[in-house]
């Protein structure tokens, strides 16, 4: 649109409705919105501001701070204005597809049918006291993320083995509380919506090859750790590559070299640190490596594009 191209969007779910997703957003996020100019509509939703970062393994913590602010904000809420700043800039929301219009394609996270690794992931809100961190527990396979969000919420959402979550009858207030730290950092709140799931999702361990009749974006390209805080700020970013691209007939290969060189390293390093995390040995000196160092690792390098 603001290249001068008409756009149709198509989703064949209602949107906004509450999704599984940390809700979490790096500080990366801010020059992504304020390309889009989307920055002041953003901070008018009142988002959760979070100063600093805490990794808990077992009894042991490891904290750290952001050197900017991050973000918390619910999907409901983020999706709900995106979808509205799209059409109030004139995009046609269509109710069927229309064969042979498609020029990018971002239907999200593709999920894998089979597999013995296979994870889901969940998340509820909570009310209560809030915080101005954004906290990771670390057990047994699992990772629970604890984070405000606006309006005095708190979001907890995790992922973890299909095995793990069966040991505990798929119930996640069992799961939540089988962990001591965790259990007693949600002792003073209350859930306020049922439990939300999904997957089956497996990692990738390397960016697949696209298609190039297409420009992929966000999660249809590739699913980044969840870890990472960065699934929405790159979906965002890389839509509006994808829509810049398509409007001025670039080719998708150009395309797809911009986006590599945004988020390769990250993606190598995640792939890296996963099976780091794998190892007893390196599990055992995880409390002890500095949160802002793993953080450093992995940041996609979109700011500047
Ligand atoms: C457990 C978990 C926690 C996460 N936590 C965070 C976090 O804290 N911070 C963060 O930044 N990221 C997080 N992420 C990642 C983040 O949710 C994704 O990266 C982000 O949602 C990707 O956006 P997307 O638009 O590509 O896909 P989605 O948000 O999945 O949206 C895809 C849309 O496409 C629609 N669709 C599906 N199929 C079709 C089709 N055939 N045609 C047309 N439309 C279709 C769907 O209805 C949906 O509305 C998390 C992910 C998980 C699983």
């Amino acid at each position: 649109m603001q290249c001068g191209a008409a756009v149709r969007l198509w989703d064949p779910s209602r949107v906004p409705k509450h999704k599984v997703c940390g809700e979490f957003l790096t500080p990366e996020i801010r020059p992504v919105l304020e390309r889009l100019q989307l920055w002041d509509a953003f901070l008018d939703q009142q988002p959760a501001r979070m100063e600093r970062m805490r990794l808990v393994f077992g009894h042991r913590s490891a904290n750290g701070r952001f050197a900017e602010p991050a973000y918390g904000l619910s999907r409901y809420r983020l999706d709900a204005l995106l979808r509205g700043e799209a059409e109030a800039r004139g995009a046609q929301i269509i109710a069927e597809r229309v064969p042979g219009i498609v020029d990018i394609t971002a239907h999200g996270r593709q999920f894998a049918a089979a597999g013995k690794d296979r994870l889901f992931g969940f998340k509820a809100h909570f009310q209560g006291p809030v915080s101005d961190a954004v906290e990771l527990y670390f057990f047994n396979g699992f990772y629970i993320g604890v984070n405000p969000v606006e309006g005095g919420l708190t979001n907890v959402c995790g992922i973890g083995p299909e095995e793990g979550l069966r040991r505990h009858g798929f119930d996640y207030d069992a799961l939540v509380h089988s962990n001591v730290p965790l259990r007693e950092r949600l002792n003073p709140l209350q859930r306020e919506m049922n439990w939300l799931s999904t997957g089956p999702l497996l990692y990738q361990t390397r960016l697949p090859a696209p298609p190039m009749d297409t420009f992929l974006a966000g999660d249809a390209l590739q699913f980044v750790d969840p870890f990472t805080g960065t699934g929405m700020a790159i979906a965002i970013w890389s839509g509006s590559l994808a829509g810049k691209a398509a409007a001025e007939g670039l080719p998708t290969a150009e395309y797809y070299t911009q986006i590599r060189s945004g988020v390769e390293k990250q993606y190598g390093w995640c792939g890296r640190l996963r099976s780091a995390l794998s190892m007893r040995f390196t599990q055992n000196l995880a409390p002890y490596i500095p949160p802002s160092w793993l953080y450093a690792l992995t940041r996609p390098q979109i700011e500047s594009r």
